[in-house]
């Protein structure tokens, strides 16, 4: 008998929808469609805006990787709307210009949304110069809106008025302020440093030192080079570019000539219904919710932890465009120990229902440590694992989160409060495809052509989350593993010129395999589609697709 082919619509041909194109085109009839003709390799994208030649490594058009050399279909479009109830897209085709606007209703049996986002919360469209101006609605409004960078002629275009207006600034010898030393910020400043070198730079953050929550060892690092260089640093300090005093702080008294913003993501989600979006989260919320397998959830009520399938469960969010976490941040649970009396046989049942709850077999001391939960004594002090390790069993403290207050003890909390589900994952690329093939996976079972497997599989945090690769300038870098959700985790394993390369390396190699070719496929392929997994949180036996079954 003849299977039909079902149809998967990738919204978004960056990283995570080309990676969902190669994984699912062998067995549905595939589809991508972007806003804009092209890729650009977003990582580098800084390296253009100061030597713009740099652009031509980094992109190129998408319709003839997509269409001859991956065999798929590519819309040039943009999605304005996605019907749940319907399963059907409409997009806003190119060719469509103001005059006749037509817009195109297209189904589907399965979508995979790889929308990613943007990066400037404080522009009202989230509007920077890492991620064109694409959508409709937009274009309007933008700052650069002489430009339409739906084309790549457009990028290009915009990337050269970008480095005269730069070289203009240098040679009036300007000082620049860089508002956020995350790791873009970082980049920033020391790309401009190199190679404009009479602009005087000065650099901030409101906590105390550069890039965020990697390691003590990476932010010295990047610091000493910055101070090498003449880069000025001032931590602990709120970009508040109205106020007088700021800009005296930050010893630049008449304001400086010019300030790029590099503060977090946007969310730009117009396309999808209200109630699948947070309320929260960075850049003021907007992300798509989703569940342990990746699809799509509506918003959760009250205190639930996950929200209702929506559009049938066929719709997945992958990478920058989802809400990164599922569940809620650990709340501290008060429990007043030793206090309670319960014996043996009160306790047992109170303990496996808490077990329950948190879906593990048996409560122990590294369940609670991976599960976030925070229990504090009478006087409010957090108590350590090692600290509830020591508590005797017939005095253990959690049994009393869950039930109503004893008659002769104190006030209980109802709800025992066991923190995320899956905490939040970097905007970067790894977890992004990590997500793209987990989703991918998912979209196969609930097609039944994966014979392995009749359940959906949940995803996890990757161990590749906390791999982060900071440039500063061409012949520098640094680079952390090991990263996980906790502030300053992670371990610099590599820096200055092996640092620098290795970053080449990485984006050469990228943006072959974005590009369909063989090189790059074969180094990347198994990064992702590993047969075991012996490191980070997912299981050891992955549902890696390794060899393409
Ligand atoms: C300056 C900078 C440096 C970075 N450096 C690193 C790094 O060193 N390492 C790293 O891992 N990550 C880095 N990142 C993050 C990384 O670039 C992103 O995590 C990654 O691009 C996300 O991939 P994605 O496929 O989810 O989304 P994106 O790459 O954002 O792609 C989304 C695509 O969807 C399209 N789209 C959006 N809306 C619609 C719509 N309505 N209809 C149709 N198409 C639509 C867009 O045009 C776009 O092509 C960096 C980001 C920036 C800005």
């Amino acid at each position: 008998m003849v299977h039909e082919k079902n149809r998967v619509l990738v919204i978004g041909g960056q990283f995570t929808g080309l990676f969902c194109g190669r994984d699912l085109k062998k067995h549905f009839h595939v589809t991508i469609v972007d806003c804009k003709e092209f890729f650009e390799y977003t990582p580098g994208i800084l390296r253009c805006y100061v030597k713009p030649a740099h652009f031509d490594s980094l992109s190129f058009t998408l319709q003839p990787v997509i269409e001859r050399s991956m065999g798929i279909k590519f819309i040039w479009g943009e999605v304005l709307k996605l019907d749940g109830d319907n399963l059907t897209a409409d997009v806003l085709p190119i060719y469509s210009q103001n005059a006749q606007r037509t817009v195109d209703t297209i189904s589907f049996d399965y979508c995979l949304i790889c929308s990613g986002c943007n990066f400037n919360p404080f522009s009202p469209i989230g509007e920077s110069l890492w991620f064109p101006t694409v959508h409709e609605a937009n274009r309007p409004k933008s700052e650069w809106g002489h430009i339409d960078e739906r084309f790549i002629e457009g990028r290009r275009r915009h990337i050269l008025e970008e480095y005269h207006k730069i070289a203009g600034l240098a040679a009036k010898k300007s000082t620049i302020m860089i508002a956020g030393a995350g790791f873009i910020g970082v980049e920033w400043a020391t790309e401009l440093e190199y190679y404009f070198p009479d602009l005087k730079m000065t650099i901030i953050d409101f906590l105390p030192r550069c890039l965020g929550p990697l390691p003590d060892s990476a932010a010295e690092y990047c610091s000493e080079y910055m101070s090498a260089v003449g880069i000025k640093e001032f931590y602990k300090l709120k970009y508040e570019p109205k106020n007088p005093d700021f800009w005296k702080a930050v010893e630049l008294p008449g304001e400086a000539d010019f300030t790029y913003v590099c503060m977090g993501v946007k969310a730009s989600n117009y396309f999808m219904p209200e109630e699948t979006l947070s309320l929260k989260g960075p850049g003021g919320g907007g992300w798509i919710h989703f569940n342990q397998f990746l699809q799509v959830t509506k918003k959760p009520e009250g205190a639930d932890d996950v929200g209702e399938v929506w559009g049938k469960g066929k719709c997945f969010a992958v990478g920058d465009c989802n809400y990164g976490c599922i569940g809620n941040p650990p709340k501290p649970v008060n429990v007043e120990l030793f206090k309670y009396t319960e014996s043996e046989n009160q306790q047992k049942p109170l303990l496996n229902k808490l077990a329950e709850t948190l879906s593990v077999q048996k409560l122990d001391k590294a369940e609670i440590e991976w599960q976030g939960l925070i229990v504090k004594d009478k006087s409010g002090k957090p108590l350590s694992a090692d600290d509830l390790s020591k508590i005797p069993s017939d005095a253990f403290p959690v049994s009393a989160c869950l039930n109503a207050p004893l008659a002769d003890g104190p006030p209980r909390p109802a709800k025992f409060e066991a923190g995320w589900i899956m905490p939040p994952i970097p905007k970067i690329s790894y977890p992004g495809e990590e997500q793209a093939l987990h989703a991918c996976n998912n979209v196969e079972i609930m097609d039944k052509k994966r014979g392995c497997h009749t359940k959906m599989l949940p995803t996890w945090w990757p161990w590749g989350a906390g791999m982060f690769a900071t440039s500063l300038g061409p012949h520098d870098a640094c680079f952390v593993v090991a990263a996980n959700d906790q502030p300053k985790s992670g371990s610099m394993v590599n820096w200055w010129l092996p640092g620098a390369l290795q970053k080449e390396i990485i984006e050469t190699t990228k943006v072959n395999e974005c590009k369909n070719g063989i090189v790059g496929i074969c180094i990347w392929h198994f990064v992702h589609h590993t047969p075991i997994n012996l490191f980070g949180r997912g299981p050891w036996k992955p549902h890696s697709k390794a060899f393409g079954i």
